[in-house]
Parts: structure tokens; C-alpha cells; sequence
């Protein structure tokens, strides 16, 4: 959740200018004036009484201020015990005046004791009310609302335009039925939901879709972010929801997206200590307030988009507000496809470009990671001085999307290459010697800018949406067989696995504590999920005596599929020795040479290269 400062109110800030506007009269503007009077000495000021040279003179108790003719400066000498002075100022026709410095720069000292400071208040209250407005925020704009229209835009985008996510556009499609002709739903007494929480992980496209139904309707579409309702001025979040909802209504039939909502929609704070999130509660009450203030039918569609549904304050979920929720999740193996055809339409491709390939390689990706991976291969294929993206390039983007670029200066030595390729092709022949592990895609020992100096790809065949017993202990297998490849074949371990080690330990855990695998706890749950969607947010909930247990049983666990690959290694040492040695000096193999390499031991071993290391 996000930290709210403490906000202050903005009288806070006026007080702090007139203040210094207030010390700057007292004690800097004397120094300014005293910084124009130039000393001079009483010899010199008789001179030029004698040369008439003065225009007008005031004698004080203890200094004489005088200026010359057509000269604004002020000059100062001291007092002297001089009775002919009067007679010979009068006979130089010098005038006699009061308040000299006063009189001879009125307008500078204006400038200086009012106009200045108060250039500098307003440079004072620009900034801090830039700060608090927010990006692009306008300092005289603050308490409105900053949202973005797109109206009418000339490519709205289109239902179309959002590739997989079938469920979540048929649900979001009455919406833009109900856009386009509200008094259908009037007649009958039908009311719309006020607000729709659109729900999934990051970059699956939530956004995009409440555009889709903007554009779909032909309605204006108000764009704001949660966070940019917080504001560093208590009450000015909750005044942007007013303006917000104001100009919506004018606007009316249209669509406002609040995007992240969690920022102002988290769970209100109930203890004592609730002072630091005074503006984001008060922000939080006014949007609460607007949604019931309005009519379900005044063609207002509120969407809001977040990634932790659970921080949601329950209030934003009861019905009459946020009462419908649209699953956004990653898309499968098809919807993968269909996003990488969609963003490949906007870049040059050549025809030998197999989308499921990708797609199979880039399991788990988000719809703005297949965007990413698509205009990466395309940035390589403009590297490369081609007109057409290849499949190639698709390949190399997915690693540089999920592994980082290729670490050209990272020299490892022989002896580490070698470990490298026996760690990989360790997980790899883990991997294919267990039937029901995924088979392998792609091997490497390049160095990637991510710190990997080697990975083994897996492909998943088609969707998988249940793992049994047997693939998760087939995993846990693979993450160990690098290690189990060095112990074979070194006889010593490497820092190599610590990626491995971690996935290994998470895959055991969630088997014990959450999928109820264990003899011993059965079915019960010992941990839960906090947040579904952004990753591995498990808290435990059970003794600290169980937890105990429980470490002890991912470490058995552990050890036995660890034990497992060491034996499998062992048995088949002959072919991670070829295999290794193959990898070692082709630095790439993919999925089918490692196969190929497998199967054909008898007829291949003499034409793989063996490297003396
Ligand atoms: P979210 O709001 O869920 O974080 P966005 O809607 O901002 O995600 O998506 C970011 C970018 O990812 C989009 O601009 C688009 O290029 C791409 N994208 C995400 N999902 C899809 C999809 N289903 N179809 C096509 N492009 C998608």
C-alpha cells in the first residue's frame, strides 16, 4: 500500500511566506538599503559644495546624506563641528531635505521591499503546488481533477484491438450496449452497475479495455490514475473527486477510468493513528459519496482498475458501487497467440514466423510483455539493417525480455564455461529423462546482462492449468539437477544454483503448506495467498511448531528429488559428458539438436566434438 506523508493544510503554507515575506522587510531590506549609500569624507563633500556640484543635502544628528546633480546615488559623511555649513550650502543654492533615501529611489524600493518578495512567494507556491498537483499538473489547477479526456479520438481503440481476454470483453459488452442506448435499460426499470472493478495482474490489459468499451460506445473517456488524486493538500484529493464527477456528468453518457485504485480505495486505517492518511480517507469518503450521489442510469460507467482487490476498502465494494468485478488474468497459450498476431500487425514481419512457437516459449507472459517482446525483435531486426522481423528475432527478444540482452564482455574462463554447460544441460537431461517434464526449447551458456550465465529454456506443450504430485516432484528434480550435474562431474558445487535453490525451496513450500501434498498435514492449509496477482505474497498462518515442521519437510522433500537427479545424472553420465562437451562448444544448442544428440548416441559419438577441459 502506499505511504501517505502527512499532509498539511494550505493555510500552513501561506503562514510560512507572509513569514518570510515579513523577516525579509525587517531584516534583509534595511541591509538592501544601507548596501546604496556610498561613504565618502566630509573634505570630499565640502569639495563639491564648493564646485556645485550638489543638488540636495540632509543633515541628521550624527551624518550628513547628500546627492549630486543628476546622480541617484546616495552619499554619507559624518558630522563635523561645522557652523559655516548652512551659510555655504544655502550660497550653493543646495536644497535641504528630510527622508532623502526614501525620496531618491521610490521605485527601486518598492521593487525591493514588496514586488521581489512577493515574486518570490509565488515562485514558492508554484513549486510546492506543482509538487502537490502531481505530474503535469497545473499549479492553478489544483482541486480539479487532471483527468484525461479522449474523446472522439481518431483511432479509438476497439474490442477488436484486445487480443484474448473473452470473457472479460463479453462482460464488459453490455456496458457498451448500455452506452449506446440507456433508455432500453430505463424502460424496463434495469439499473447498470455504477462501477466495475476490473481485476488481474499487471499489463494484462486493463486499461486498454476500459478504453475498448470508450471506443466501442463513441463516449468521451476520462482517464485518471488513484495516485494522482493524492494530493499534498489535505481535502484537495477529495475536491478533484468533485470535479471529476462534476464534469462527468456534463459529459455525460461517458466512461471514467480510475486506474490503480488501490491507491485511494486501500482498507481506511481504524486505529488511533489514523492522522497520516487523513487525505487519502477524505479522498477515498468523497468518491464513496460521489458514487451514491448519482443515478444508476445517468450514463456515468465508472471503471476502476487494481491488482490487489483484497487491500480494498470494503465499502468501495458493497452494491451500488464497485459491485461488478471482471477478471483480467494472463492470457493462455491462445490468447498469447492471438496478442503476439495483434502487436505484429504494426511491424514488418516476414512469413516464416510460427506465433505459437512464441507463444509456447513465452508462458507466463503478460499482454505488455508480448508487446515488449514484439517491438524488441523488431528494434533487433533494424539493428541487424533488415526490413522484416523474423522468427529469430522473436526467439532472441523473448531471452532479452525474460534474461536480459547478452553480456558481450562477460569472459568467463574455461573452467567456468564448462561448468556452466554441465550445470545447464544437467537441468535439461533432468528434465527430459523424467517423462513428464516439459521438453526443452533452447540451451545456452551466453551470459545475459540478468546475471544468468546460462539457462535452459522449457516449453510448455499446450495450457496447463493443474500440476499433479508427480510434475511438481519432476520439477523440483530439474531445479536441482545443475547442482546434481556439478556434484557428478566435479565432484564440488558453485554459487551457479542459487536461482535454482529459491524456485526449488517455493515450488516444495507451496506443495506442503498450500497444496496439501504431504502425508502428514493433509488437507490443511497453512499458508495463504495475499495477492494473487502480484506474485509470492504468502503469509503462514499456523504455530511456529508447525512451521517448523513444515521447513523440515520442503528440506526432505528437497533432498529427495535432488538425490533423484544425482541418480538419474549418474546412470546417464555418458550423454550429459557428449551433451555438455556439444554445449561447451556451440555455446547455443536448441531443444531438437539436444534430442537429437540424446537419441543418437550410437550412430552420432564419434562426430561430437570432445574438448580436452
Ligand atoms: P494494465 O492496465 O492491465 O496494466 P495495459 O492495458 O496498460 O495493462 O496494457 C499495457 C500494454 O500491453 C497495452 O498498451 C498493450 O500494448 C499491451 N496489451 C496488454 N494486454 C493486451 C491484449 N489483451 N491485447 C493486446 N495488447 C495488450
Amino acid at each position: 500500500m502506499p505511504e501517505n506523508k502527512p499532509k498539511k493544510p494550505i493555510i500552513y503554507y501561506y503562514a510560512v511566506v507572509m513569514l518570510i515575506l515579513i523577516l525579509m522587510n525587517l531584516f534583509m531590506l534595511p541591509q538592501i538599503r544601507q548596501a546604496q549609500i556610498v561613504e565618502t569624507t566630509y573634505n570630499v563633500f565640502i569639495k563639491e559644495i564648493e564646485n556645485d556640484e550638489i543638488d540636495q543635502v540632509e543633515v541628521q544628528s550624527n551624518q550628513i546624506l547628500f546627492q549630486k546633480k543628476n546622480d541617484e546615488t546616495v552619499f554619507r559623511t559624518g558630522k563635523m563641528n561645522d557652523p559655516d555649513l548652512t551659510a555655504r550650502l544655502l550660497e550653493h543654492d543646495v536644497k535641504f531635505k528630510a527622508d532623502i533615501i526614501e525620496q531618491t529611489s521610490p521605485w527601486i524600493s518598492l521593487l525591493v521591499s514588496w514586488l521581489f518578495p512577493i515574486m518570490i512567494a509565488t515562485i514558492l507556491l508554484r513549486v510546492l503546488m506543482n509538487r502537490g498537483a502531481g505530474s503535469g499538473g497545473n499549479p492553478f489547477n489544483l482541486g480539479k481533477s487532471n483527468a484525461r479526456v479522449y474523446q472522439g479520438s481518431e483511432q479509438p481503440i476497439r474490442f477488436k484491438d484486445v487480443a484474448g481476454e473473452d470473457e472479460a470483453k463479453e462482460n464488459l459488452q453490455e456496458i457498451v450496449t448500455y452506452l449506446h442506448d440507456p433508455s432500453k435499460y430505463q424502460t424496463i426499470g434495469a439499473t447498470m452497475p455504477k462501477g466495475i472493478l476490473l481485476v488481474g495482474p499487471p499489463g494484462t490489459g486493463k486499461t486498454m479495455l476500459a478504453k475498448a468499451v470508450a471506443g466501442e460506445s463513441n463516449v468521451p473517456f476520462f482517464s485518471i490514475s488513484g495516485s494522482e488524486f493524492v494530493e499534498m493538500f489535505v481535502g484537495m484529493g477529495a475536491s478533484k473527486v468533485r470535479d471529476l464527477f462534476k464534469t462527468a456528468k456534463e459529459k455525460a453518457p461517458c466512461i471514467v477510468f480510475i486506474d490503480e485504485i488501490d491507491a485511494i480505495g486501500g482498507k481506511r486505517n481504524t486505529g488511533a493513528l489514523s492522522g497520516a492518511n487523513d487525505e487519502r480517507e477524505q479522498t477515498l469518503n468523497q468518491l464513496l459519496t460521489e458514487m451514491d450521489g448519482f443515478e444508476g442510469n445517468n450514463g456515468v460507467v465508472i471503471l476502476a482498475a487494481t491488482n490487489r482487490p483484497e487491500s480494498l476498502d470494503a465499502a468501495l465494494l458493497r452494491p451500488g458501487r464497485f459491485d461488478r468485478r471482471v477478471p483480467v488474468e494472463l492470457p493462455d497459450l491462445k490468447g498469447r497467440e492471438e496478442i503476439l498476431r495483434v502487436h505484429a500487425k504494426k511491424v514488418k514481419t516476414s512469413n516464416d514466423i510460427d506465433y505459437n512457437v512464441i507463444a509456447r516459449m513465452a508462458s507466463g507472459a503478460s499482454g505488455a510483455e508480448l508487446a515488449n517482446i514484439v517491438n524488441e525483435a523488431a528494434l533487433r531486426a533494424v539493428r541487424e539493417n533488415r526490413s522484416t522481423v523474423t522468427q529469430k528475432d522473436m526467439e532472441e527478444s523473448i531471452e532479452v525480455v525474460f534474461a536480459g540482452y547478452q553480456k558481450k564482455n562477460a569472459i568467463l574462463t574455461d573452467a567456468e564455461k564448462l561448468r556452466v554447460s554441465y550445470h545447464e544441460v544437467g537441468h535439461a537431461l533432468v528434465a527430459a529423462l523424467q517423462t513428464d517434464s516439459a521438453p526443452v526449447q533452447k540451451i545456452t551458456i551466453i551470459p545475459r546482462t540478468s546475471g544468468a550465465l546460462g539457462y535452459t529454456m522449457q516449453v510448455e506443450e499446450g495450457n496447463h492449468y493443474l500440476y499433479t504430485k508427480e510434475e511438481l516432484e519432476n520439477r523440483i528434480a530439474t531445479l536441482t539437477g545443475g547442482r546434481a550435474a556439478e556434484e557428478v562431474k566435479f565432484g564440488t558445487i558453485s554459487t551457479g544454483a542459487s536461482n535454482d535453490i529459491e524456485q526449488a525451496t517455493k515450488v516444495a513450500r507451496a506443495m506442503i503448506s498450500m497444496y496439501g501434498m504431504s502425508d502428514d498435514f493433509d488437507m490443511v492449509a497453512m499458508a495463504s495467498i495475499n495477492n494473487r496477482y502480484l506474485g509470492d505474497d504468502v503469509s503462514l498462518a499456523c504455530s511456529d511448531r508447525t512451521a517448523a515442521a513444515i521447513d523440515a519437510r520442503v528440506v526432505r522433500l528437497v533432498r529427495t528429488q535432488h538425490e533423484k537427479a544425482r541418480k538419474l545424472l549418474e546412470d546417464h553420465k555418458d550423454d550429459l559428458d557428449r551433451i555438455s562437451r556439444y554445449l561447451y562448444e556451440k555455446e547455443t544448442i536448441t531443444g531438437e539438436e539436444f534430442m537429437n544428440i540424446l537419441h543418437k548416441k550410437e550412430e552420432d559419438d564419434n562426430t561430437v566434438p570432445f574438448i580436452q577441459a
